[in-house]
């Protein structure tokens, strides 16, 4: 078998470490940088490009240019958030088959997972410029916060690469596995990782080797993009003050302008101002209108404070949920280019009235992490232990649309459960297994993983079958259901998956159905 890598496939940014000789190193790729932008673009003459050749010709290419597929992958394409991103980014969202969101690049259609493949391929390939040999297998991390369709597309998209993906790990404890690398001390330690599109919260209790997540809360659809988006509004705004022009439907003047915000941005996290210069941005009557402005760092604080908050109510949550108190936390560890913000290191050391933790790259530590845990899982060694949980709730739909959860959030994975449930009517020959996840009380404000029917139950008075329903978390925390009629053996299962997503109008085909094949708790 060939090496085993460790991959942080970020929303901005994807980062390739391996366990060398013992220790966890960073691979720079073939520019000398250690991590590479998450971009794929097809330029002319249908050349394909990945990472820093990809952002750099962004600007001219704009509609041909992948930016954050991180955001869509196994979302459905009716989700807020993808209709979000359809306005945000100037490449073409296309609902697919199963309702999966695609992605048209020069004419041709992908997968979103086909497009994470391509990054991933990327730095597969820079890994194996550096170990001078072929790599197969790869540990992937995802943002803690993922649920099953989003964790299925990941592993899918390894595939693709042509890796052999021998887990899924959550970045917060990839983070943390690498942190506690020769810490032998016990501690509870908070991580808080504010990337480019996601946010993600991890509370975990360390000791010499052992990694267990306490508690994990987050947003799949938060991050460093939304910042840029603010600052883009309001230059936006301030062009159109001045020009009288409305450059939303630009794409490339929009492109330009989100290199600038950005750009901006990180500039204010090590000045009070930064100066915006776009010349020949648009053209009005009088001819071509330039944008030169400033903006000041208080400026940039009040455009963004609502989404700063925004994190400290996950925070909070995953604190109570940990059962702890802010102040029973030792250590608290800051990643995520994002967190570079002095408002947002502020609003973290405020919580925990404590600065947050100086001592790793919040660029490196979830590639090393992922590294780590791959050398683990394949050396079979004991001294690496990843006790993860599951970020949601996991439960079926039962009588009247109810969410019954079998599985609470924060349970430690992997895991399997099983309940007995039984029919509605009488002679009921048949009963819907839904299966949802999250924490809303109404099935349908979930997110639904899949569904399937159990047959052939043999006619009985209703409240008498019984039919055993079986969850099954693993590792990677990857959802498998499966239904047996304990009267006649029957059995169904499936893996659920994002392939299985439903249109709404499947969905109210479903709700009418289900009054028919419902099912209810025995006992
Ligand atoms: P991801 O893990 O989602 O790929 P990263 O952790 O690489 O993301 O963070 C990328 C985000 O961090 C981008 O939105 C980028 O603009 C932002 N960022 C990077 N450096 C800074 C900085 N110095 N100040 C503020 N934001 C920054
Ligand atoms: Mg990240």
């Amino acid at each position: 078998m060939g090496r085993v890598i460790g991959i942080d496939l970020g929303t901005t940014n994807s980062c390739v470490a391996v366990v060398d000789d013992g220790q966890p190193v960073v691979i720079p790729n073939a520019g000398g940088y250690k991590t590479t932008p998450s971009v794929f673009a097809i330029a002319s003459e249908c050349e394909y490009l990945v990472g820093y050749r990809a952002k750099r010709q962004a600007i001219t290419n704009a509609k041909d240019t992948v930016f954050a597929a991180k955001r869509l992958i196994g979302r459905r394409f009716d989700s807020v958030e993808v209709q979000r991103s359809r306005g945000l980014y100037p490449y073409a969202i296309l609902e697919g088959p199963n309702a999966d969101p695609r992605i048209r690049v020069a004419d041709r259609i992908f997968t979103c997972s086909e497009i994470s493949a391509t990054i991933l391929q990327e730095m597969k390939k820079v890994a194996e410029a550096y170990l001078g040999e072929s790599v197969d297998a790869a540990v992937i991390t995802v943002p803690a916060y993922f649920n099953d369709a989003q964790r299925q597309s990941t592993q899918d998209a390894g595939r693709i690469a042509g890796l052999d993906v021998l887990r899924i790990i959550n970045e917060p404890a990839a983070a943390a596995l690498a942190y506690g690398m020769g810490r032998e001390e016990e501690e509870k330690i908070a991580i808080y990782d504010l990337g480019g599109g996601t946010f993600d919260m991890s509370i975990l209790e360390m000791s010499a080797g052992v990694v267990e997540v306490l508690a994990t809360a987050g947003n799949t659809f938060l991050g460093g993009e939304d910042f840029d988006r603010r600052i883009v509004d309001h230059l936006l705004d301030v062009f159109e003050k001045d020009t009288g022009i409305d450059l939303k439907g630009d794409p490339v003047a929009m492109q330009r302008l989100k290199d600038a915000a950005e750009k901006a941005k990180c500039t204010l996290s090590l000045r009070e101002v930064a100066e915006i210069n776009l010349p020949f941005l648009g053209s009005g009557a009088e001819g071509p209108c330039h944008l030169a402005c400033e903006i000041r760092r208080d400026e940039l604080e009040s455009l963004v404070e609502d989404i700063v908050d925004g994190t400290l109510e996950s925070v909070q949550r995953c604190v109570k949920d940990a059962g702890l108190n802010a102040d029973e936390i030792d250590h608290v560890v800051v990643v995520g280019g994002q967190s570079r913000m002095p408002m947002v290191q502020q609003a973290v050391a405020n919580y925990f009235g404590q600065r947050p933790h100086k001592g790793v790259n919040p660029d490196e530590v979830v590639a090393l992490g992922a590294a780590i845990q791959g050398s683990a899982l394949v050396e079979g060694t004991q001294d690496v232990l990843l006790l993860d949980v599951t970020p949601l709730s996991l439960g079926i739909s039962t009588y009247g649309g109810h969410f019954s959860r079998l599985i609470e959030r924060n349970t430690t994975v992997p895991v399997n459960k099983s309940h007995l449930f039984t029919t509605t009517r009488d002679d009921q020959a048949a009963v819907k297994i839904r299966v949802f996840q999250g924490e809303n009380e109404q099935a349908l404000e979930n997110d639904m993983l899949g569904e399937f029917v159990l047959s052939g139950i043999p006619p009985a008075p209703k409240g008498e079958p019984e039919i055993e329903v079986g969850f099954d978390i693993d590792s990677s925390g990857i959802v498998s259901v499966s239904a047996r009629d304990l009267a006649t053996g029957r059995q169904q299962s499936i893996t659920v998956n994002s392939k299985s997503s439903l249109s709404c109008e499947e969905v109210d085909l479903i709700i009418e159905e289900n009054t028919r094949l419902e099912l209810a708790f025995r006992g």
